[in-house]
């Protein structure tokens, strides 16, 4: 039998090639394949400065950190994300506020984060979460980011490319993450890209992702000053990109557009494959903007199945259908329930959807077989279980 898995990255004979080039090359730490791919990534996203990082959560941690979020500072997040977008804030003492989604993006609900900022003082910054690949309301939360004098991190892990009313994300906010992970929409293996216009925080998170030392490996064995010279200016991580993973992510990025238009067509495939079924398709605020579609959530109509979305998921499995689900809500999650006390209640729209939602395969080397292996076995599934 064959089997499609949830996820496969897309690598071709270039990526391979300047692998092989940085190996041998005799330099695999943070140099000249980093430094190119910082720079075609500013260009791609129309900002000032991007720092490589080994991690999107090593960035999200950097970005908080450059902000000045400490010891009892509140930030807020969604209960509908993976835990990186929350860990990051205890990292540094901080503590987190969880608001609800809107329930047909499954973004952090605006009117929530009001509601939280109006409760709360002592709020430091907001980090929304482009679920899928599809901006959060942003105009909704710079308005309030405004308002009660906050600040903003976009965990745009799923986000490349993607735009809200036809501005970049990367450009809008004080802080952008990108995540280059295996399975999102570019990949370096493991890594990830801050985005910022703001000079300040560019310079603290290239101090900090490198042990708070203020001139860089590759600045120190390229410039004319002594390469053995450097100043410890701050107690800081270890995050810095590997030249590996930069020579991945220079041709990565320029198939960006092409693997975005090759998920929407999928998304579209799909969007036709499920007419007539009991499910429903994800919801598109602005058809105008750049949608990564990193992720396909499908919604079943559990009232009008006879079975759970846990059992929809195995019999997908039995025809050779690999799947996801995302997420499990953090207020699901021992850790952050217990630890702050969520109840379903106060997230009603991430908990109803949480128990419909089957993120389905929409990798870009997809084949049109593999779109109708996938409709067919949906169609199936569905149509054998209807009630
Ligand atoms: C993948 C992901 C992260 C973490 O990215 P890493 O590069 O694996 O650290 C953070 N937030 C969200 C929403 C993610 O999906």
């Amino acid at each position: 039998m064959t089997f499609l898995p949830y996820s496969r990255p897309v690598l071709d004979e270039e990526e391979i090639a300047e692998v092989v080039d940085t190996l041998r090359s005799g330099w695999l730490t943070t140099g000249p394949k980093v430094a190119q791919f910082e720079k075609d990534f500013t260009e791609f996203i129309g900002c000032k400065h991007a720092l490589a990082v080994n991690s999107a959560t090593s960035g999200l941690h950097l970005a908080l950190e450059a902000l000045g979020v400490g010891e009892g500072d509140k930030v807020i997040t969604t209960v509908h994300t993976f835990t990186a977008s929350a860990e990051v804030i205890r990292y540094l003492g901080g503590e987190p506020l969880f608001a609800d989604i809107d329930p047909d993006t499954f973004c952090i609900d605006p009117e929530h984060v009001r509601r939280l900022l109006e409760e709360h003082s002592g709020v430091k910054c907001i980090i929304p979460v482009h679920y899928g690949g599809q901006a959060a309301d942003m105009t909704a939360l710079l308005a309030l980011a405004k308002e009660f004098d906050v600040r903003v991190v976009e965990d745009a892990a799923h986000a490349l490319p993607c735009t809200h009313n036809g501005r970049m994300v990367g450009t809008m906010s004080d802080v952008t993450v990108f995540s280059f992970y295996a399975n999102k929409t570019i990949t370096t293996g493991e890594g990830g890209m801050v985005v910022t216009d703001d000079e300040a925080i560019a310079k603290r998170v290239k101090t900090m992702r490198l042990h708070g030392i203020n001139r860089d490996v590759f600045d120190r064995f390229t410039s004319k000053s002594p390469s053995w010279h450097y100043e410890v200016v701050a107690p800081g991580y270890k995050y810095n990109m590997m030249d590996m993973c930069g020579a991945l992510g220079i041709h990565q990025l320029k198939k960006a557009h092409k693997f975005q238009q090759q998920r929407k067509y999928i998304a579209e495939c799909y969007e036709k494959g499920f007419a007539g079924l009991p499910v429903e398709t994800p919801g598109i605020v602005n058809p105008e903007d750049f949608h990564a579609w990193h992720i396909y959530a499908l919604r079943l109509n559990l009232d009008e199945l006879t079975i759970s979305r846990d059992t929809f998921i195995e019999k997908l499995s039995e025809k050779g259908v690999g799947t996801s689900v995302h997420y499990i809500p953090l207020h699901r999650m021992p850790y952050w329930r217990d630890t702050y006390g969520l109840k379903d209640e106060t997230y009603p729209q991430s908990t109803a959807v949480f128990n419909r939602i089957i993120s389905l395969p929409n990798f870009a080397s997809m084949t049109d077989d593999d779109i109708n292996f996938v409709i067919n076995a949906v169609r199936e599934v569905a149509t054998a279980h209807a009630k």
